[in-house]
């Protein structure tokens, strides 16, 4: 059980009561928490309790660690708490290769970048050649305009590469 759970299950009259403890018709006990409380001043609300004499109070995971001088977890399991089981192996395994899944996909995504980022500098040389073959030749000559065509291109891709390198970084 959650400790929701407990709470609902368990009235703090019920707990009380665990004890020995009996609420008088206004809902009050003597207080076990300070020494001769004979007028009975701790009162026992739906799922708290508040003494008037020393002030103690709380819910009941408070009274039971006051009564029995424990602590939080020792009175939430004495209540029937339970804490979340431990991730099973295949749990475990599950989120391995998740971890893994993703951290192969990330590198994926950074050896694109990478390729990219190549392949611009690729292109770029080859503008470079394309540019002093052209130099080498008539402008509009046969070999000139074969070489214009194929720099155009190179151009192109190469506006495009590094539209999306520039985006990456
Ligand atoms: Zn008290």
């Amino acid at each position: 059980m959650t400790k929701e759970e407990i709470k609902q299950s368990i009235s703090m009259t019920e707990l009380v009561e665990r004890y020995g403890l009996r609420p008088n018709r206004a809902g009050f006990i003597r207080c076990p928490f300070h020494q001769g409380d004979h007028t009975a001043s701790l009162k026992i609300y739906r799922d708290s309790f508040y003494c008037f004499g020393c002030g103690e109070g709380g819910d009941i995971f408070k009274f039971v660690m006051l009564m029995d001088g424990c602590s939080f977890k020792d009175a939430f399991i004495s209540l029937g708490g339970e804490y979340q089981k431990p991730e099973t192996k295949a749990d475990s395994r599950h989120a391995l290769r998740d971890r893994l899944n993703s951290d192969w996909k990330r590198e994926r995504a950074e050896q694109k970048k990478r390729n990219k980022r190549i392949r611009l500098l690729q292109v770029s040389r080859d503008m470079d050649l394309y540019r002093s073959v052209m130099r080498a030749y008539k402008p509009f000559s046969d070999e000139w305009c074969t070489c214009m065509c194929e720099y155009s291109s190179a151009l192109e891709e190469y506006e495009c590469l590094w539209e999306e390198v520039s985006a990456d970084l």
